[in-house]
Parts: structure tokens; C-alpha cells; sequence
């Protein structure tokens, strides 16, 4: 969407090069074709793509024959497909980046491959490919996604166990153990409702388990109330400072337990307030309430669509889905075909198939991506104050290790998790991704003026 801006809002010649590992460009990991049964997990109405035109994706939506006799007030609740705004990023992709029309001075290209390094250049920078081609750039947008979940006690030495699966997201499910067998799924988010969902809808039968340190599932949406007592008139909560702000929720969260009503409540007033809180707190109170707080903030916030949840609260009530309340200690193999799960509480677990679903890791230090790795170990990126993405300015210019603006670097998406905390769904990033282009668009127009054309690289 970043490089879909920068077409619509350029009036200057400008090349831009979608650098892609995966190939269909606009799906990422969230919106591919791989499992029909994914819902998003945010009403159409909130999904539209362009932040000017919030009823773009409902329009579009209203385009598709399975779509178009449903009428608008039903069609903004539903929780669509994944796989359908999948399609709907890549018809954007396509008008906006294929085929953009005589009046768009704006040209693009796509390229599959990986992204190494990013260097400087007598101007502007050269992106280095795994396979050794290089692609040159005036500016580069960083904008790689969610990484994979980090590595647990153990995972190194099961790699290529046949029982272990590291990362949710690659396919899996042409490996399951027969329906006498045991799944063991490692985490309770909004990965691990996936794997469930996929089990079920492939009419899997065998016993599930899912261990998490608290063991809670994400909530379903439901319809709230209008709940004007919060926040309080004349408080500012991005002054409050975590404790404070904890006590006032907590309180608020009692009130509507008192009344019957789901505290969740408190979560959706929060959200327009979210990042100028987290902009206020402090470095130690970011860091703790990472630690003590974003698990319970996680199921609250990240909820899903009610039939989704349906399904998971179906396989716990039959039994086929327990869940264990521990921390993972460690896992190793037992044998060639199982993997254990050692947890804290003493327990083991022992699955056919072990699922690494503890969501994206969030701790830039140790990432595994070699771009960043290589971006970081020359300081052209730096960590952010809590190691939880890369440093930015406002205007998402990448800050590097000596604290300078970098020249040619922005970064937009999960990666900004430290500055921003709320920054993985649609409704935040389509502001980044609009943000960022006027961002390269103004700096390019102020330092060039209208030369000949830009080149510009997204990765
Ligand atoms: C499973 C899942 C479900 C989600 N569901 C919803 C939802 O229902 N509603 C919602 O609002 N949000 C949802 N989100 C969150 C959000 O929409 C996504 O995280 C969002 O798509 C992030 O977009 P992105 O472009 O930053 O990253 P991605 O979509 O992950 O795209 C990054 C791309 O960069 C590629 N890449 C990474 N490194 C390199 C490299 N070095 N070289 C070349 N290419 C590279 C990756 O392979 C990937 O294709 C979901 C996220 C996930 C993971």
C-alpha cells in the first residue's frame, strides 16, 4: 500500500519497485490462498485499504457477485475471508501499480527475490539480492512484515524433525499425524485459532492441545454499549503513566462487570488513545507492560470473528481441544516421529505434530532476517528505546546508530511495534502507508524539484 500511495499521490515522475520474496504482492502472509476457511478479524466496514476513502473496500466488495445483493448495513459487519482481501490488495496492486493509466506519471516494476542488504551509494543506496543482483534506489521502504516466532529451548536441534513445525505460516497440513494422534499447539493467539480452525475444517478428529502461560484464547467482537463515563471528562490518559492508567481501567472494567456489561468495553474506548499512551510512558513502563500486561490487553484487543470463536469454544466443549495453562520449558524429540514438550509445571506433552504458534517474535536484536541483521550491524538501523522494532522519526525516516535521519531508509508495519505499539492490522497501517509516501514524495520533490525520473524501491 506504501508503493500504491506513492502512484496515487505522485505528481512527478517516479519509478518504484516492489521487492517481494513471496511473489503476489498485496497477499503478504495474512491475506494468501492457502487456507479458504481464514476470516479477518475486523469488520469490513474498518478494512478498507485507503484512509481517505473508508468505504473502499465495502464498494469494492459490493463488485463480487456473492457480494452484490447484500445489503450495505449487513455487508459492513461481516468478517470476510481472508483469502477475499487478499484479492482485493491485489486488484489495488493491479490498478494502482499494472496498469495505472496515462494521467499517473508514476511507473512500477515487481521483482521476486530477497532482500540482503541495503548499502549507500555515491547516491542514493544499492539493495543487495540473495542471489547476488543488486537493484539501485534514491529511497527504500522498509516494510517487511511480522517475523517469525522466535526459536524456543530446544527448536534448534528439530529443524528438520518431521514432528516440528517453527513457524505457522508454512504448510502444515499436508504433514498430520493420523486421527488417533496428538496435535500440541504452542501458543493461544490468533495463530493457534487459525491451526484450529484449518483441524477442524479438515474433519481432523484427533486430540488437540494448546499450552499458553495463562491459557486464554482470544474473545469474540461483540456489540458494546455506549459507555461515555470513560475516559473520565478532563482526564488525559496519555499523562496517567501505566500505574495509574491500570487502576482507572481496572476500576471502569468493575463497573461494567456490575452491570453486566463485557469490560472489553474499556479496550475499544482505549484504542483511539493507544498510541499517544504508548508514546507517553516511559521506557521501563513500556517494557513492563509488555512483560506483565499485553496478554491480557492481547485477547481483549485482538478479538475475532464470533464464528471463529464458535469453533474454538466447539472443540474445547467436545473435549477434542485442551488447553494447559504453563510456560514451555523446553522442546526436543522423543524419537523420530514426536517432539516433546516439556513445561514448566512439571508436565509433558508429547504431540505427532508440534506447532510453534507463539506469535511474531517482537525483539529486534534478535532477528533472523539477514536484511535487518546486516542494516543493524552497520548501524543503519538501530534498535528503538525497547528492542522491540526499529527507530523512527515522525515522518517514519529510519533514525540510525548514531542517531542521525537516515538519508535514504523509511520503515512502515510491524517493525514499528516500539513507537507505536498498535501497528499490525489495517486500520493503523493504511496510515503509515500513506504517511511514508508523503514522506519520500515531499523529500524527493524538496531536494530534486521536478527532474527526471525518481527511482524508488519498496521491499
Ligand atoms: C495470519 C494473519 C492474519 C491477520 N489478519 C488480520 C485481519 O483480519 N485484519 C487486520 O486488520 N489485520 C490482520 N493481520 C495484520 C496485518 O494486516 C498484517 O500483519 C499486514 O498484512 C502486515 O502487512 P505488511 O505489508 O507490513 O507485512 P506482510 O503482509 O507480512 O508483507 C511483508 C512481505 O515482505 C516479504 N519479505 C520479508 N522480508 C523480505 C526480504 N528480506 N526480501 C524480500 N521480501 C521480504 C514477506 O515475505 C512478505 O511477503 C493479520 C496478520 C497475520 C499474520
Amino acid at each position: 500500500m506504501s508503493a500504491v500511495n506513492l502512484t496515487r499521490l505522485s505528481r512527478h515522475p517516479l519509478h518504484v519497485t516492489v521487492l517481494d520474496d513471496r511473489g503476489s504482492v498485496g497477499r503478504g502472509i495474512a491475506y494468501g490462498v492457502r487456507r479458504p476457511e481464514y476470516l479477518l478479524n475486523v469488520a469490513a466496514r474498518n478494512m478498507s485499504a485507503l484512509p481517505d476513502e473508508p468505504d473502499h473496500f465495502l464498494q469494492w466488495l459490493h463488485t463480487r457477485a456473492e457480494f452484490e445483493q447484500t445489503p450495505d448495513v449487513e455487508l459492513r459487519e461481516r468478517f470476510i475471508p481472508r483469502q477475499i482481501y487478499g484479492d482485493y490488495l491485489r486488484s489495488i496492486v493491479a490498478h494502482h501499480l499494472q496498469s495505472p493509466g496515462e494521467l499517473t506519471l508514476a511507473t512500477a516494476q515487481f521483482v521476486t527475490g530477497t532482500a540482503v542488504d541495503v548499502e549507500p551509494a555515491r547516491a542514493g543506496c544499492l539493495v543487495h539480492l540473495a542471489d547476488r543482483s543488486v537493484l539501485p534506489a534514491d529511497r527504500v521502504v522498509l516494510a517487511t512484515g511480522n517475523e517469525p516466532p522466535a526459536p524456543l529451548p530446544g527448536s534448534a536441534d528439530l529443524t528438520d524433525h518431521p514432528a516440528w513445525i517453527g513457524d505457522p505460516w508454512d504448510v502444515w497440513e499436508t504433514r498430520l499425524p493420523p486421527s488417533d494422534g496428538d496435535i500440541v499447539i504452542l501458543g493461544t493467539g490468533l495463530s493457534a485459532v487459525d491451526a484450529v480452525v484449518t483441524l477442524r475444517e479438515l474433519g481432523w478428529l484427533g486430540r488437540i492441545h494448546a499450552v499458553s502461560r495463562h491459557g486464554w484464547f482470544p474473545h469474540a467482537h461483540f456489540r458494546g454499549i455506549d459507555y461515555p463515563e470513560f475516559p473520565p471528562p478532563g482526564v488525559d490518559l496519555a499523562e496517567l503513566g501505566l500505574r495509574e492508567l491500570q487502576s482507572l481501567v481496572a476500576e471502569h472494567c468493575s463497573a461494567l462487570h456490575e452491570r453486566n456489561e463485557n469490560p472489553a468495553i474499556i479496550v475499544d474506548k482505549l484504542r483511539p488513545h493507544t498510541q499517544r499512551i504508548w508514546a507517553g510512558f516511559t521506557d521501563d513502563e513500556k517494557v513492563a507492560f509488555a512483560k506483565e500486561t499485553a496478554a491480557r490487553w492481547n485477547v481483549f484487543r485482538h478479538r475475532i470473528a464470533p464464528v471463529i470463536h464458535a469453533q474454538v469454544t466447539g472443540s474445547r466443549l467436545t473435549g477434542q481441544l485442551g488447553v494447559h495453562a504453563a510456560g514451555i520449558a523446553r522442546v526436543s524429540a522423543a524419537g523420530r516421529n514426536r517432539v516433546d514438550v516439556e513445561l514448566d509445571d512439571g508436565a509433558t506433552l508429547t504431540g505427532d505434530l508440534v506447532i510453534n504458534a507463539t506469535g511474531p517474535s517482537t525483539r529486534l536484536s534478535a532477528t533472523r532476517s539477514a536484511l535487518l541483521q546486516n542494516l543493524l550491524r552497520r548501524g543503519a538501523v538501530a534498535s528503538d528505546a525497547v528492542d522491540m522494532g526499529v527507530r523512527i522519526d515522525a515522518d517514519h525516516t529510519v533514525v540510525d546508530a548514531a542517531g542521525e535521519r537516515s538519508p535514504w531508509l523509511l520503515a512502515v508495519g510491524p517493525m514499528l511495534r516500539g513507537t507505536y505499539w498498535e501497528t499490525v492490522a489495517v486500520p493503523e497501517l493504511r496510515f503509515q502507508a500513506r504517511r511514508v509516501a508523503e514522506t519520500v514524495l515531499g523529500a524527493t520533490h524538496d531536494e530534486r524539484g521536478e527532474v527526471a525520473p525518481q527511482l524508488e524501491y519498496m521491499i
